[in-house]
């Protein structure tokens, strides 16, 4: 394929842009080559500069459940634009968003907005640090939380892409306050709360981890990981800005009927704008200022448009009740099928996929953390990838990162992909030992 405006955009946005891109995974160093500049995109499909067209299996890094340019979330947008891109004061529809999440959201009683799941995350912590009095928190090797210091310490996603775990920046004593152990291992964990329990404010975790490819939790995890939090007077906060409304309305804590204190959200509730959000237990949310003490600001925290986008898509999901169920199916489909794929070529291969979420690593051996993700065959995966780009098939561009479905793919997008990685892995198996 000819990707001579794309390679072209990529060296202007160099000059002006560090690395050409404005969030690292986008670079596609865990694949080589150039990243596709896209110029539009329309339900399960979008376009490059080069006039391709690709079935997105990235959808905005997991936002758009509806597909791209739904038409009810374009019209939202385009109508709140109209009224006005901001204020600054209190609108009605932070209301709204805000009604539709605690009402779909199990554990969410109140919830504040701001614009991006980092800040979510990161607010969320000083919460708990405030609510609890104490400094330190948990996370689990290899989840992602956002890009903020306390976070990227044994960090998926593009942190783990990259290579850089722990990126240079981040201050000895703020990295000294986050205590990271593995995903799955409960006896873990009791150790690391029988030595610093009472220093312990939060336990911060991906209760389905999406950013180290797709990792499920064992059977009666997270039931002990909230026993715990609970008899240590520890915040449990649920990281479910890419599960939340994404595997369930009311993400995994509906499925697993397993309730956190706190919760994160971002991606799906923007409906592909720029919003995240934090919520749990009203006790401790009313803990923010201006009633509580715990800072919390954001200039353009509950911003009309992204209110609007958000507000559009949540009622569809809340209104479609068959949509779950057949994201399920078609995601089981893919799913089942790429394992067909995969036999048939003889690529070692584990799979995953809850709801809309699936995930798949290149390796022997089952993955339940991140070691034994980081087993996969990496550089197997590129060629896959870029056999997939070629036919039209547009991949997460690295191993560890999950992949997503919308209400726009059809039964037929499924099928024509699973032939694309049919003859993609025909190509590439000369590289397969
Ligand atoms: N938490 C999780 C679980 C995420 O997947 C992400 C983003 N991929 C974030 C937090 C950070 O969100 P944002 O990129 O919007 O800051």
């Amino acid at each position: 394929m000819n990707f001579e405006r794309s390679i072209s955009a990529f060296a202007r946005a160099k000059n002006v842009i560090p690395g050409g891109v404005n969030s690292s995974v986008r670079a596609f160093k865990a694949v080589g080559g150039t990243p596709i500049f896209m110029k539009s995109g329309s339900g399960a499909t979008m376009c490059d500069i080069d006039g391709h067209e690709y079935i997105d299996y990235v959808l905005s890094w997991g936002p758009l459940i509806l597909g791209h340019a739904h038409p009810a979330v374009v019209k939202a947008i385009a109508a709140a634009a109209a009224r006005g891109s901001s204020f600054g004061t209190p609108t009605e529809a932070e209301s709204e968003l805000a009604e539709l999440i605690c009402a779909m959201v199990p554990s969410v009683e109140r919830v504040r907005f701001t614009s991006s799941g980092t800040e979510a995350t990161m607010n969320a912590v000083r919460l708990a640090r405030g609510y609890t009095r104490r400094d330190k928190i948990v996370k689990f090797a290899g989840c992602y939380h956002g890009a903020a210091d306390a976070f990227l310490i044994s960090a998926g996603s593009s942190a783990l892409t990259l290579g850089v775990p722990n990126s240079p920046g981040i201050p000895k004593n703020v990295a000294a306050d986050t205590i990271v152990v593995p995903y799955n291992d409960a006896s873990a964990l009791e150790r690391t709360f029988r030595e610093y329990g009472a220093q312990i404010a939060g336990v911060i975790i991906e209760p389905y981890v999406g950013n180290m490819g797709l990792v499920l939790p064992r059977p009666g995890y997270l039931e002990r990981v909230r026993e715990l939090c609970t008899s240590y007077k520890v915040v449990l906060i649920f990281d479910e800005v890419m599960t939340g409304f994404r595997v369930a309305r009311g993400g995994v804590q509906e499925r697993l009927n397993i309730m956190p204190d706190l919760t994160t959200l971002g991606k799906v509730i923007g409906g592909g704008l720029p919003v995240g959000a934090f919520g749990g237990r009203a006790e401790i949310m009313d803990y923010l200022t201006p009633d509580g003490p715990v800072f919390h600001a954001g200039t353009l925290s509950g911003n009309p448009l992204a209110m609007a986008a958000g507000i559009a898509t949540l009622k569809i999901v809340r209104d479609d009740v068959t949509l779950y169920d057949r994201l399920e199916v078609l995601t089981k489909l893919l799913t089942d099928g790429l394992r067909e794929v995969f036999t048939k070529h003889d690529v070692p291969h584990q799979t995953a996929y809850a709801g809309s979420m699936f995930g798949y690593f290149f390796a022997p051996e089952p993955v339940s953390d991140l070691e034994s993700a980081m087993k996969s065959d990496v550089a197997l995966y590129a060629k896959y990838f870029h056999a997939m780009l070629d036919r039209g098939v547009y991949l997460a561009p690295s191993q560890f990162e999950a992949g997503f479905v919308s209400s726009a793919h059809t039964t037929r997008d499924i099928e024509r992909t699973l032939a694309a990685a049919d003859d993609a892995l025909a190509e590439v198996g000369a590289a397969v030992s």
